[in-house]
Order: C-alpha cells, then structure tokens, then sequence
C-alpha cells in the first residue's frame, strides 16, 4: 500500500525542532536495540534464518554469497542452442540481428563444406553490454536456436570487449531437437548415420503455440494476443 503523506503545516512543538529531534533519536535508537537484540521483520519472501536472541533476522541479503533465485521469466545471458551433434542450431538467417533494437549481434554466415544447403555462423557475437535484454532475439529466432534461459547476468570485468561473446562462448547447454529440423528431415550429409537416428529418436514435435519454453517469456502468447486484438476489433466493427 502506498505511504499516506501528511502535509498539514507543522505544529508548534514541530517548529521548535528539539522535541522532534528527540523523538527522532528514540526512533532510532529503539531500531538499533532491537535489531541488534530482537528479531527483525522477518521477510520470508526473502530468505529464512534462524532467529531469536543472538541469532540475526537482518532480512538483507549477503551477495554475492547468497543469490535470491531468478523469477521463471527472467531473461538471462543469451546461448546459442546447439543440435545434438554439437553444431550451433542457428543456420545464420539474420533475423535476430535484424529484430536487435540495441544492435548488438553481428553474424557472419558460412557453409558447411560438406552440405550444400545449410548455413551456419561462421561468427556470432553478442555485445551483452549493449544488450537492452528485450528478448526480440529469441522471439525472432525461427529455429529457436537462440535462448535466455542460463539465469545468469552478464559477470562484472574490467574491458569492454569481457562483454563480447562470440559463437564459442555462446554456444552451450542443452541441446534441442524437432522432428521438423531441416538437418533431420533430409539427412543432412554431416552427421553420422547413426547419430542421425538417435536424433531423430529423440526429436520432439515443433511448438504449434508460443508457449513458456520456445518464447521463454511465461504467459506470454502471440496467438493469444492476436485473438485477443481481433476480439476487440470484432466489438469495434459493430
Ligand atoms: S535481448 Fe534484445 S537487445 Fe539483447 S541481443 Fe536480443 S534483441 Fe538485442
Ligand atoms: S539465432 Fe536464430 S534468428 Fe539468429 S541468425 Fe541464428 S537462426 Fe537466425
């Protein structure tokens, strides 16, 4: 609930400071003893520990020593998705970089020399201090190759260029396999025959709805919306 705020003018006690100045040390005074010997607002939406005599309820949190877990939704350092191969499931088609608004993936696209027909990023760097964490990159992405699900925040360094992360360092965690990946579908000429079939086993069916995992954004729904705006406009037409 927001604070009320008083703005009667001060009365005569107020305007001679002293007694207010008085009550101002009690207020604090009585903060400090019973902080340092009673317990504190306890917040448990924060974090829990022990209380009592002694004992600290200091709700504040000693980071980095202790880390309050992300919310679900939060959008973390970015990674390149890779196939089970190991290969970066991006087939460089630029359209990260072109939704960016801060501007900051650069691609250069290459071919594998033993496939003729997909594209991979022979470079892709993100400068994460550019980076406005808007999460268009992923929602762009039509290979979901692109994702800000590490839960972690860019790590503090002393130069600018810490910051540049390039293909190598983007590219981990786990992999991610649809039954309609290109690379599946038509066998593409680089991956072993038998590893071939174990990603093919293990391919699930390509999202028919944006959902949590593919927009990494909870609750967050593009067909939902658009129904929702179509609705509105159907009430307007009338
Ligand atoms: S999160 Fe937004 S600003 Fe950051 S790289 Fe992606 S599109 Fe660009
Ligand atoms: S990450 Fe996705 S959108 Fe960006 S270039 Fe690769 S495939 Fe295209």
């Amino acid at each position: 609930m927001p604070y009320q705020l008083d703005n009667r003018p001060a009365d005569l006690r107020e305007r001679m400071y002293f007694p207010e100045i008085i009550r101002g040390i009690g207020t604090v005074t009585a903060h400090f003893l019973r902080n340092l010997f009673f317990t504190r607002d306890a917040n448990p939406d924060i974090l829990e520990r022990p209380r009592g005599l002694g004992k600290s309820d200091n709700v504040t949190m000693f980071y980095p020593e202790e880390k309050a877990p992300y919310p679900p939704g939060y959008r973390g350092l970015h990674r390149l998705v890779p196939r089970e191969d190991g290969k970066a499931r991006c087939v460089a088609c630029y359209m990260c970089a072109t939704a960016c608004p801060a501007q900051c993936i650069y691609i250069e696209a290459g071919e594998y020399p033993d496939d003729p027909v997909e594209k991979y990023p022979v470079k892709f760097v993100i400068d994460e201090l550019r980076c406005v964490v808007c999460g268009f990159c992923v929602e762009a992405c039509p290979k979901d190759a692109i994702r800000m699900d590490t839960g972690e925040h860019a790590p503090p360094s002393y130069e600018r260029g810490a910051q540049w992360l390039d293909e190598k360092a983007l590219l981990r965690g786990p992999s991610v396999n649809y039954q309609n990946d290109p690379w599946l579908r038509r066998a593409a000429p680089g991956i072993p025959a038998d590893l071939l079939a174990q990603m093919k086993a293990n391919a699930t069916p390509f999202h028919t709805t944006a959902t949590d995992e593919y927009a990494q954004t909870p609750g967050f729904s593009v067909r939902a919306l658009a129904a929702e705006a179509k609705a509105r406009a159907g009430r307007g037409a009338r």
